[in-house]
């Protein structure tokens, strides 16, 4: 894995700072990402594909995924049918998407050379 030693300055871009947040290897290949977060106490895991060459990207989507955890449990916990689960995980998919290109995080990709 071409893992940053010092991830600091991205987790002070997103406001992460007092959040435990530990990073594994993803257990599956097919997956750059996944994360699982208990918001509740500010604690994330994070899972990065062991040959990820663009790791801070993917961290950035998985860490906005580790804030949107709870309004995402809510929201699944509340849908009636498959269809709507289905609803949820595209908009919330897009909305990730859309963040994690904006160009505020482009300073922070440069730093680590992506
Ligand atoms: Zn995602």
């Amino acid at each position: 894995m071409v893992m940053p030693d010092d991830l600091t300055p991205v987790h002070q871009q997103m406001g992460m700072l007092d959040w435990d947040i530990k990073y594994k290897s993803t257990r599956s290949k097919e997956i750059h990402g996944e994360v699982e977060a208990e918001p509740e106490y500010e604690r994330v895991t994070v899972y990065i594909h062991p040959e990820s060459d663009a790791p801070i990207g993917t961290i950035i989507h998985e860490l906005l995924h580790g804030l949107l955890w709870e309004f995402s449990a809510l929201a699944n916990m509340l849908a009636d049918t498959d269809a709507e689960l289905e609803c949820l995980r595209v908009a919330e998919e897009r909305f990730v998407n859309h963040i994690e290109q904006m160009p505020v995080w482009n300073k922070l990709k440069e730093l680590y050379g992506e």
